[in-house]
């Protein structure tokens, strides 16, 4: 899944509008946000697979640090605390350990089943819409298009990084998903490992907006 783990940070404004949209983002795509990392680092692998599923040419066949149940649950167990820590906001602490543990909940939803519960063992997770592109574009862009209606319903543009800015960050994001899906396959799970660390650029790119924008009076 890709653009339904923005669409959840998106989604998640309405309930604490006083978070920044990237520090959702963060939440939302914390353990994509690593996985290159644990890519690079030669912990965790993944290999160029066309057909693995209809909808991806990609084989996650070892990603448990970041992938795993209980690597889910410590993640977002893990950003919760450093947010309650660092801001003293225990309800907006809850919804950001949400909203990681979302990811995993998504991401169950639509890989085959190659989610592990734990580093180890040989029980694995996984229903499979990636098996369907058409359910898996419903999907992404039901979640996307609700996210967008949201975000922009609890906040509005004060200038025109506000208003451009955030239509260019959902425009790219929508390009990229487009480009993915209808693309060749990467040539290389390497190049992954490196072009994916800059997927953060849309979470700084989120409290760029985020902080050109004001909450709309309810
Ligand atoms: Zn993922």
């Amino acid at each position: 899944m890709f653009l339904g783990h923005y669409a959840v940070g998106l989604v998640a404004k309405k309930a604490v509008p006083r978070v920044s949209l990237g520090t959702l983002f963060l939440a939302g795509q914390l353990v994509d946000l690593l996985w290159p990392l644990f890519l690079l680092l030669g912990l965790e692998h993944a290999r160029i697979d066309p057909g693995n599923t209809a909808v991806t040419p990609l084989d996650f066949y070892d990603y448990p640090i970041t992938h795993s149940l209980i690597g889910a649950i410590l993640w977002s167990g893990g950003l919760g605390l450093a947010y309650a820590f660092l801001k003293k906001d225990r309800r907006a602490a809850v919804v950001v350990g949400l909203l990681v543990f979302s990811h995993w909940v998504l991401d169950l939803i639509t890989h085959r089943p190659d989610l592990s519960l734990g580093l180890g063992g040989s029980t694995y997770f996984g229903l499979g819409l990636w098996n369907s592109v058409a359910g898996t574009l419903i999907a992404e862009f039901g979640l996307f298009a609700a996210g967008i209606v949201l975000y922009t319903r609890t906040t509005t543009p004060i200038n025109r990084i506000g208003s451009i800015g955030f239509w260019s960050l959902i425009g790219l994001l929508t390009l990229i998903y487009i480009g993915n899906i209808t693309g060749p396959p990467p040539p290389s799970a390497s190049l992954i490992a490196v072009v994916g660390n800059a997927s953060w650029l849309f979470v700084l790119w989120a409290y760029w907006v985020d902080k050109h924008r004001t909450l709309k009076p309810s």
